[in-house]
């Protein structure tokens, strides 16, 4: 997938959360900015200050690390850490794992990069209900957007028993 893509993809996924009602907008615009950034990979390499694509679309990087900061941010919660600082990484993993899906439907990414080198992507799924009609009942975009929500949901899901 495209930057332009991803960001408004992370755009969107950011305003479903529905963040910006305790939060500035700005929150989400600039969150999508940086989930932008792991394509960095196709810089990284060309340079070869990195030997794969997914040096940064790995599922340590887009999931792991913010919920590690998540949580992080969470247990020092009123310390050294303010309340908006879990949010952020809140809405960076659904973001970035959003971002890595969509990926996983244009090519295959190495997902457990550097632990295994195993390049995954979404099977194509088209289930057509008559040959007649040329659209199909399901297809890529509405699976790609259902995960898309899954995700979502499961991080309003973690903001409400935690935030
Ligand atoms: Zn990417």
């Amino acid at each position: 997938m495209d930057t332009l893509f991803h960001f408004i993809f992370a755009l969107m996924g950011g305003l479903a959360v529905g963040f910006f009602r305790g939060y500035s907008i700005n929150l989400i615009i600039f969150s999508s900015l940086i989930s932008i950034l792991i394509d960095l990979d196709h810089l990284l390499v060309p340079l070869k200050l990195a030997s794969s694509y997914t040096l940064l679309h790995n599922i340590f990087i887009v999931f792991f690390l913010p919920l590690f900061l998540f949580l992080l941010a969470r247990y020092h919660e009123g310390t050294i850490y303010p309340t908006k600082l879990q949010r952020f990484f809140l809405l960076m993993m659904i973001m970035l794992t959003g971002h890595v899906i969509a990926d996983m439907f244009c090519g295959p990414i190495m997902l457990f990069y550097p632990v295994d080198n195993t390049g995954l992507m979404i099977p194509e799924i088209e289930i057509m209900l008559t040959s007649s009609f040329s659209s199909p009942v399901i297809g890529m975009g509405g699976i790609a957007i259902t995960i898309y929500a899954l995700v979502i949901l499961f991080g309003i899901f973690v903001d409400q028993i935690t935030c």
